[in-house]
């Protein structure tokens, strides 16, 4: 049975009520890339804007096997003990390049997934990073209009997408293991200087001596970096997530670090400088798919291509005879 579609002031009430059922689905018209469902979720979202922002945003990657799904659960459940309510999101890398999932499709943080005091969404399937760099913003705010305080945003510590992740988040952490000489080498450098804080899992039976060398290790290393958020200074903690130790703490330093920065201002200096950064990305995006997508020129690019390599044609011209088909394809629209 086709169910009959919801009005949009039916989503935006059904929203604001928290009933998740018509939370999940706003978010489904979200992640829809038909026309018809973009445009009635723009009218959802534009209508719940004065209801978003209220929340704390925290971005949470590591390597797969770092822990990342038990650090949620345990970090999740003890916010939902202490009165907040809290919405896990993904940004998957892999689901733009191979269709394949990293984070994995398996039920996971099932002890959290049960507490009405959470919710949890996997991550939107399909496009680019940058569709779901919008997906997951959008989703975001629809989480915060229901209500949720805390949004985690998980992700791998590959690519591109923890860049994409900072890019909408407060607060950025690593979650990390022992042996930080090899991780600190090479392409990590590039996300340590993204984190607020680094945390060392698994510290607990023999791993422990390990973990706590670990973090003198990270904070020596930190020590010489510019850190990620002004006024701010980037340390290493260790905690296990699998007996909850040192998870008390954590939410600590993120307490400590939101009073900090909204003290100084630099909490909504990066929060208005993300909207900014969201209008400017999703210009690109939007052009370098039309671009690309265009018939002529999906004609006469590998032709042009060809020139340039024969050495026929120089690459700026290449480039403007490209820029010319594509503006007179769109002034004949
Ligand atoms: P993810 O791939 O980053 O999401 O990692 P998982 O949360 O799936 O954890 C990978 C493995 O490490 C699992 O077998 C977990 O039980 C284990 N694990 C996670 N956290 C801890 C911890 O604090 N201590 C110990 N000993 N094992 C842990």
């Amino acid at each position: 049975v086709k169910r009959r579609e919801r009005s949009v002031a039916e989503y935006v009430e059904g929203v604001l009520s928290n009933d998740r059922t018509i939370l999940a689905q706003a978010i489904t018209l979200v992640e829809s890339n038909a026309a018809k469902h973009m445009e009635m979720a723009q009218q959802i979202l534009n209508a719940l804007l004065p209801h978003v922002g209220k929340s704390i945003r925290i971005g949470i990657t590591g390597v797969p096997g770092a822990g990342k799904s038990t650090f949620i659960e345990a970090f999740g459940k003890f916010l939902c003990e202490n009165g907040h309510r809290v919405a896990v999101l993904a940004v998957d890398p892999s689901s733009s390049i191979t269709g394949g999932s990293i984070l994995g499709d398996k039920t996971r943080m099932e002890n959290l997934s049960r507490d009405p005091r959470a919710f949890i969404r996997p991550s939107p399937s399909g496009g680019t990073l940058g569709g779901v760099h919008r997906k997951t913003r959008e989703t975001m705010l629809l989480c915060e209009a229901a209500g949720y305080d805390v949004i985690l945003i998980e992700t791998v510590g590959v690519g591109q997408s923890e860049f994409v992740v900072r890019s909408m988040v407060d607060f950025f952490m690593l979650l990390a293991l022992t042996g930080a000489g090899d991780e600190l080498q090479g392409m990590k450098k590039g996300i340590m200087e993204l984190t607020d804080a680094v945390v060392i899992n698994k510290a607990d039976g023999d791993n422990k001596p390990k973990a706590l060398a670990a973090k003198e290790e990270y904070n020596q290393f930190l020590h010489y970096l510019r850190p990620a958020t002004p006024g701010w200074e980037t340390k290493a903690y260790t905690c296990s997530a699998l007996l909850g130790e040192g998870i008390p703490e954590i939410w600590q330093v993120v307490e400590q670090f939101v009073e900090t920065t909204k003290k100084s201002g630099v909490f909504e200096m990066r929060r208005r400088n993300q909207l900014k950064d969201w209008i400017y990305s999703m210009i690109k995006d939007y052009l370098e798919t039309s671009f690309f997508s265009h018939p002529q020129i999906k004609e006469k690019l590998p032709i042009i291509e060809n020139n340039v390599i024969s050495g026929t044609l120089s690459v700026t011209k290449a480039v403007q005879e490209l820029l010319q088909i594509y503006e007179n394809k769109k002034a004949s629209e």
